[in-house]
């Protein structure tokens, strides 16, 4: 099969999803498919055997797991999918963001198993009848030889970062996990480069193969830069008024965690003589839709929302995007930072965190590939970076 013979769709509901998967993919503050996304899933769905070679930071992830979670079966309580991972760091990663792409799958099951990890705890998973296993290859190997883990009703095996795991020494062990699958099972090959060992695997292995090659652009990466500002509780109303007197950003939104907080955020700024207003839910629809409006407008540059109110809403071209408060659910801060950056725009984030919000952070930074970069305010309280160096040329 050619890859021209499958069109290229541009949105996500293209692509004939269930609304379970779009739902999930909206809560990850994914507006587009990436690149790669556009033209794996399509392919995927219709059961070809792929060897993708894109470049990190694309999508990949997503690319192979909306189909996975699209034709599982429930009802089949085996496993049916397999994606194999090099590290246990990535394969942690996976199972995150496909459980983030189950969310409204009722019955959807996966398991991660790697090394590392007591053998029991991974029978507990193995136990509660995953459709979907994300392994690294020797623990899949050994579930395999004591037999707590079978998989001749697999139909799909990923290897993702393929040509890092065939580096890494798995050889072996992953062609004895191919050929412990039935023949005719789709197989799909993630790489950032292309070598030798995966074009070994691709020769023996897959059928029909058809190639994507996907290349480095800036437009498939979201163009925010992130930053995390050490603060103290205190300190913080007047770390805010540092970044809107740096008077660098046009259109701002400053998100909040609670009503509360949204309200007294706001009178404190229009106090202060800025332009702010602010929407949550205790606001009526028909003032919040006046808000929105006159937002986009851009009859006010200061936008204060709490994330529910702040659903759907579409601005496009916010230039910064604050978190007074850390979200309490960690897919809001893709959510809340995905408001910048659009349409191929740069974009910045800023989140203001003190010691105690700082575990907050790590937990949901853990799974993000772009880490945002620390910024701390020095004793004549100028906004610094690592080094030291003034952030805002003036202020
Ligand atoms: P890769 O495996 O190609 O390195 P990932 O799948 O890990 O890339 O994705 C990189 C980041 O981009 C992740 O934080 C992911 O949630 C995000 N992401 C994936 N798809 C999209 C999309 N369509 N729009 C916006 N962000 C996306
Ligand atoms: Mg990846």
């Amino acid at each position: 099969m050619a890859e021209e013979t499958i069109s290229i769709p541009s949105s996500f509901d293209e692509m004939d999803l269930s609304s379970e998967v779009l739902h999930a993919v909206k809560d990850m503050g994914f507006t587009a498919p990436s690149t790669v996304q556009a033209k794996t899933i399509p392919l995927m769905m219709a059961w070809a055997d792929i060897n993708a070679i894109a470049p990190t930071g694309t999508g990949k992830t997503c690319a192979f797991g909306i189909p996975l979670l699209e034709y599982i079966s429930l009802k089949d309580s085996r496993v049916q999918a397999v994606v194999l991972a090099p590290t246990r760091e990535l394969a942690l990663q996976i199972g995150d963001e496909l459980t983030r792409l189950a969310k409204y799958i009722q019955g959807a099951k996966i398991a991660v198993l790697y090394g590392g990890q007591p053998i029991v705890k991974q029978l507990n998973a193995i136990k509660r009848k995953p459709q979907i296993v994300v392994a690294t290859p020797g623990r899949l190997l050994d579930h395999m030889t004591r037999g707590t883990l079978h998989l001749d009703a697999v139909h799909t095996m990923v290897l993702d970062e393929a040509d890092e795991m065939l580096n890494m020494g798995f050889v072996k062990d992953v062609t004895k996990i191919i050929e412990s699958t039935p023949n005719d099972r789709q197989l799909v090959l993630f790489s950032a480069t292309t070598n030798q060992d995966v074009l070994t695997i691709a020769w023996k292995y897959q059928h029909d193969p058809v190639e994507i090659t996907v290349e480095a652009t800036k437009a498939d990466r979201p163009q925010i830069a992130q930053y995390v500002i050490s603060t103290e509780p205190n300190k913080k109303i007047d770390h805010l008024l540092y970044l809107l007197d740096a008077d660098v950003y046009g259109r701002m939104m400053i998100f909040c965690n609670t009503k509360f907080m949204t309200d007294k955020l706001t009178s404190r700024l229009k106090k202060e003589g800025y332009q702010a207003e602010c929407i949550h839910g205790d606001i009526k629809q028909s003032q919040r839709n006046v808000v929105m409006n006159d937002f986009r407008r851009g009859k006010f540059p200061i936008l204060i929302a709490t994330d529910v109110a702040a659903r759907g809403i579409d601005v496009d071209d916010v230039e910064a995007v604050i978190n007074f408060d850390l979200p309490t659910e960690n897919e809001y801060y893709l959510h809340r930072i995905g408001r910048t950056g659009r349409a191929h725009k740069h974009g910045v984030s800023f989140s203001l965190v003190t010691f105690q919000e700082s575990v907050r952070m790590d937990e949901i930074l853990r799974y993000m590939i772009a880490k945002p970069l620390p910024l701390h305010f020095n004793e004549a309280e100028v906004l610094c970076k690592e080094d030291g160096e003034p952030f805002f040329d003036k202020v």
